[in-house]
């Protein structure tokens, strides 16, 4: 009911930003070419997110609101497989119980859309008709308004907001195939085309990570000891708060782990005798059955079954790198 429902939601959603996350991670799996996600009022007034992606039959939209009935797992298999990846049928009942939500939609092929909304509880089980493109829409409106001691927990709108492009760059960091839009109180954000090819990946991370930071980093791809580590490593002279420039992927998914800074800190001490913290937005591959991935609501935690070979595998690849660039 909706009150399991609240309890959940302050684990899950804990701010807009992870309304943000949950909702872009649904359009994704929908097989969204392109999300767009517009904010008010560093989206407490608003978060809506729309997505060209499978969309969804007017007889599920209303089971989407139960709790554990997600569409994504059909065998123990599968079931194996989402564990991992915190598929959990657990994000949209969660948010409509501390907002007013409209969930649009309409198939590919079909003649128009349906739409369903709510406050904390659906008002109908049935949805009505709509005009809506192929695709989905949710729009979630006033979060935490039926609870005000969590509302009291967040902090001004600009901080907000920058939770939120923060959770959306992280994601379209990891996803270059797709392309994503974000506005803020009408005016447009971020605008990011698919980016196939070398030079279109390196402008969306230009566009995230800042023009500062690609004009110095050093491309890095190498594969060695049965893994492959590629992406941007950013040199000494990247003077800057960095603290929110340390983007690092396992197999795909964000990671926060002191592993990949330890690594890089020891390179640069090693080769550059430098000791600044460095930034870079890494991504990490390898076998699957090599990593055990956790996922928390709020962070990816992995847990590497061999971490002094990961350790050694970036070190050395780093190293490498940065010989052949020391002035
Ligand atoms: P989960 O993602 O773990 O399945 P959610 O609560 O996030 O659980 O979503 C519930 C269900 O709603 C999904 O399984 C999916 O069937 C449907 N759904 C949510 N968002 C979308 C979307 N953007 N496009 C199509 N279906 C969606
Ligand atoms: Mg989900």
């Amino acid at each position: 009911d909706q009150l399991v429902n609240q309890i959940a939601a302050g684990e899950v959603i804990e701010r807009p930003a992870a309304v943000v996350k949950e909702l872009v991670e649904n359009s994704l799996d929908a097989g969204a070419r392109r999300i767009e996600v517009d904010l008010e009022r560093g989206g407490l007034g608003l978060v809506r997110v729309r997505d060209d992606g499978a969309g969804i039959e007017p007889a599920q939209m209303a089971l989407a609101f139960e709790r554990h009935a997600t569409s994504k797992i059909k065998s123990l298999d599968d079931l194996e497989r989402v564990a991992s990846l915190g598929f959990r049928g657990e994000a949209l009942p969660s948010i409509l119980s501390v907002s007013r939500l409209r969930m649009t939609s309409r198939r590919s092929g079909a003649g128009h859309a349906w739409t369903l909304g709510g406050e904390g509880v659906l008002f109908a089980r049935q949805p009505v008709p709509a005009a809506h493109p192929p695709g989905t829409s949710i729009e979630v409106r006033d979060l935490f308004f039926n609870t005000p001691a969590r509302r009291k927990f967040l902090k001004s709108e600009a901080t907000e907001f920058r939770h939120a492009q923060n959770a959306l760059d992280r994601i379209a960091l990891s996803r270059f195939d797709v392309g994503f839009a974000l506005r803020h109180n009408q005016r447009r954000v971020r605008d990011l085309a698919p980016a196939d090819g070398a030079p279109a990946r390196r402008a969306r991370v230009a566009s995230i990570c800042g023009e500062d930071f690609i004009a110095q980093a050093v491309e890095i791809d190498e594969s060695r000891m049965g893994m492959r580590l590629h992406g941007w490593v950013g040199l000494p002279s990247f003077a800057r708060s960095q603290a929110d420039l340390q983007f690092f992927y396992v197999n795909g998914r964000l990671v926060r782990d002191r592993l990949p800074g330890f690594a890089l800190r020891r390179a640069f001490a090693d080769v550059m005798h430098s000791a600044h913290h460095p930034a870079y937005v890494l991504y990490l591959e390898l076998d699957p059955a090599g990593v055990d991935v956790n996922v928390h609501p709020q962070k990816t935690e992995v847990r590497f079954r061999d971490g002094g070979r990961v350790h050694d595998m970036l070190f050395g690849a780093v190293h490498q790198l940065l010989r052949g660039v020391r002035p």
